[in-house]
């Protein structure tokens, strides 16, 4: 039998070697076709008295990604198809069955007396670190590039084909549940530390050494499938158990908020699994990985951060007709807090970086910023001199704008003021050639006007970053009126080297990423006014799903800043556009209280080290106090949710937006908005057109206007439609 996916090679001493490598794809990922015929080569090397065991390798530069998750959307798609035609039950055993075959291959595998050793050339992450922990022995190639894991938790499943069940029987309890829970990548020294991977060998030898360990003997049967076994942490009924369970429950509550529900599902499958034998606890895995599938929470989290996600990350918004722009070199102008950060990721991705500032001293202090951060990987064993050595020496720090000549892109990062800005404007492209892009990363003024300052306004766009730069994933591009699709092109192209996720919005005040921020936060300040005690205002943000509380976040952005920010919304809106009841909190906390949030080391906490609590004196600004006990906790967290779900339908329907994938990733990579709901406008289908209105409704007549759904939103609820069903992808690509 031949094979579309696989080759199988069987020598002279009987070993097989399985090389997994499907044509058309760069990275080999599972699908049906995958499953088809890594059963039948498994029934084939378990049948086939002349193969005394196999390798299972792949021909292209990783192992593999995985678990193709459109395979599952398509699983689900049948099953909602089915529940229609057939039933709630037949539908769900379908699904149950269709969901669990992996599990079972694997199963196979294990039990099939021949011995299977995993040959991991580079990456293998979920469904395919899975198939390696079913078979008999691990061995790696030593590249620094190569990581395992099982990262489905991330996108609202979890481990679903025996991962959970071995991870569990292979490493201790608390160590595996870590793993399993975050779902972190281990690089291959970790993984051997847990011995997860048995052997790394030079890269040029992985198939021989897999070989030669199948000639020493591989055990062919598992630990767990031989009397006797006792799991790495003894049993769940034991004092160690009795230790290690309660305290499990509690910091699941605390991580999650029980807002996930393949964290819950994983957790349970991870305790009633240690309590079975092996077959058992595989099906008490399929179950609950059958029934967190159906959940919106899965289905929203793989459509946002798995499938828009990847298509952002491959610019799905790049104008198709321009040509891939060749950038080698950019300038960044502004050396301060953003301005390093940008030098820092540009450099660190190969290009070669200009960073200008007023004084040496200043673009010296900007270049020293990526020194810092790297010394601190290398200090965690990550990294080595030699590469830092390599990176600072891209980044050429001056006050000397002739050093701009032949960038292909500026970044300007200089402080937020429109006489500077166009100062450096002009100053940048007077040595710029015809073709380079100017971009700003303003937080505030509109592109549009930056742009006046420009000789080439087509040529010049936004690209806003998020604080801190080498850690935020996302950029936000911003199109001028005038800019044109060579900027834009070159912008996104530039994300992509820096591997950021972009999203492209149309010029408006504050963007998209900040208006919902700024409205999580004005709420807070509110609720704070009303009489709300503080502590509960963050803690039941945190609660609804947010990583952060508004109060902790007002604080690390700057009290002063926020209050500038209201000031300038008032000369710019007038009166009616800022609430006289925010104003009075910024205004005592900023003037009166000197409290500016972390960096004085006072805001709405007092921060000593690393250690913070809320001010006491926040309690005597209140002029009524709530009684805790009265205040409707799901109200608290609606008002946050629905509020930033608010903006984000408001900047769709003014045409910021334009994209509803954009929408909501842009929304969990932003600001965190609540990840299990898929993302602002997800949240909004979640919960249905029409009961979202009515919460808005609800809302606004209690607490204000500002609640009030958009003309667009409340047209979508009478017709009976979500946004996913009217501006599909396809659709909105096209608007745009
Ligand atoms: P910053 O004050 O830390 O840095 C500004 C730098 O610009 C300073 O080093 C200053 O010396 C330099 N500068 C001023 N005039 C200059 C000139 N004529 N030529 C060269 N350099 C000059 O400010 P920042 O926080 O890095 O913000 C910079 C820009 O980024 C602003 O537009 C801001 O709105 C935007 N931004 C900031 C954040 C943030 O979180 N801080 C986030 C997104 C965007």
């Amino acid at each position: 039998m031949s094979y579309k996916n696989f080759t199988l090679d069987i020598d002279t001493d009987g070993l097989a070697l399985v090389t997994w490598d499907m044509p058309d794809k760069s990275m080999n990922v599972i699908d049906l076709s995958v499953m088809d015929e890594l059963e039948a080569i498994v029934e084939k090397v378990a049948g086939d008295e002349a193969i005394k065991g196999a390798v299972v390798t792949s021909g292209k530069d990783a192992f593999s990604g995985g678990a193709d998750l459109k395979m599952l959307e398509g699983l689900l798609g049948q099953f909602e198809a089915e529940k229609r035609e057939l039933g709630h039950e037949e539908a769900a055993r379908h699904l149950f069955e269709g969901s669990r075959r992996l599990t079972l291959i694997f199963r196979k595998l294990e039990t099939s007396k021949k011995p299977w050793v995993a040959a991991l050339n580079g990456t293998a992450m979920g469904g395919a670190f899975e198939l390696a922990l079913a078979c008999h022995a691990r061995i790696a190639a030593d590249k620094s590039s190569t990581k395992v894991g099982l990262p489905e938790i991330k996108v609202g499943l979890f481990p679903g084909a025996g991962g959970t069940t071995r991870i569990l029987r292979m490493m201790d309890t608390q160590n595996g549940m870590q793993m399993l829970l975050q779902g972190k990548t281990l690089d291959l020294k970790k993984a051997k530390g847990f011995k997860l991977v048995d052997v790394v060998v030079p890269a040029d030898d992985l198939i021989g050494e897999a070989k030669a360990l199948l000639k020493a003997g591989v055990d062919p049967v598992k630990p767990w499938d031989k009397k006797g076994y006792r799991l790495p942490s003894g049993r769940v009924y034991s004092p160690a158990g009795f230790q290690l369970w309660p305290a499990a429950g509690a910091i699941y509550r605390r991580e999650t908020h029980d807002n996930y529900p393949a964290a819950r599902a994983l957790l349970r499958a991870a305790y009633e699994g240690l309590l079975l034998e092996m077959d058992d606890a595989l099906k008490v895995e399929s179950r609950y990985f059958a029934h967190v599938l159906q959940t919106k929470e899965a289905a929203s989290m793989i459509r946002s951060l798995f499938v828009s996600m990847q298509d952002l990350n491959k610019l799905a918004r790049r104008p198709k007709d321009v040509a891939k722009t060749a950038l080698t070199k950019v300038g960044v102008l502004g050396a301060g807090f953003m301005g390093a950060g940008v030098a820092y990721v540009s450099a660190r991705a190969g290009l070669e970086v200009v960073l200008i500032d007023r004084e040496q001293e200043a673009a010296d202090k900007g270049k020293a910023y990526a020194d810092e951060v790297m010394s601190k990987y290398i200090a965690r064993g990550r990294g080595s001199e030699e590469e830092k050595q390599v990176v600072l020496g891209r980044i050429t720090a001056t006050t000397d704008y002739q050093a701009l000549e032949g960038c292909d892109l500026v970044i300007e990062a200089v402080f937020e003021d429109r006489d500077v800005k166009a100062g450096v404007t002009k100053e940048a492209e007077a040595v710029l050639g015809e073709n380079a892009v100017f971009a700003s990363n303003t937080s505030t003024l509109p592109i549009t006007s930056l742009a006046q300052n420009s000789v080439r306004p087509e040529r010049f766009i936004g690209i806003h970053f998020f604080s801190p730069v080498d850690k935020m994933m996302l950029v936000e591009v911003i199109m001028g009126k005038e800019t044109g699709d060579e900027a834009l092109a070159t912008a996104l192209d530039y994300c992509r080297i820096i591997k950021k996720t972009p999203i492209v919005v149309n010029d408006s005040r504050g963007f998209y990423v900040n208006r919902p921020v700024t409205a999580y936060v004005r709420e807070a300040h509110l609720m704070l006014m009303e009489g709300v005690p503080a502590p509960m205002i963050d803690n039941l943000a945190r609660q609804a799903g947010m990583p952060v509380g508004p109060l902790a976040l007002n604080d690390e952005v700057a009290l002063d800043l926020a209050r500038k920010i209201l000031q300038a919304t008032k000369k710019d809106l007038g009166e009616a556009a800022v609430d006289p009841r925010q104003e009075k909190l910024l205004e005592e906390m900023v003037v009166r209280q000197e409290r500016l949030g972390r960096k004085n080391s006072k805001g709405f906490y007092d921060y000593q080290g690393k250690n913070k609590r809320l001010w006491p004196g926040l309690a005597d600004l209140q002029e009524t106090r709530l009684d805790a006990d009265s205040i409707d906790h799901d109200e608290i967290k609606d008002r946050f949710l629905v509020m930033m779900a608010l903006e984000a339908a408001r900047c769709f329907e003014e045409g910021v937006l334009t994209d509803i994938r954009e929408a909501d990733v842009g929304s969990i990579l932003g600001f965190g908005f609540a990840p299990y709901s898929g993302g602002t406008l997800s949240y909004i289908d979640n919960m249905g057109l029409a009961e979202f209105v009515a919460r808005a409704e609800e809302l606004a007549e209690r607490y204000g206007d500002r609640f009030t759904p958009p003309a667009l939103v409340k047209e979508m609820a009478a017709n009976g439609e979500t946004f996913y069903g009217r501006f599909s992808p396809d659709e909105s690509a096209e608007a745009a």
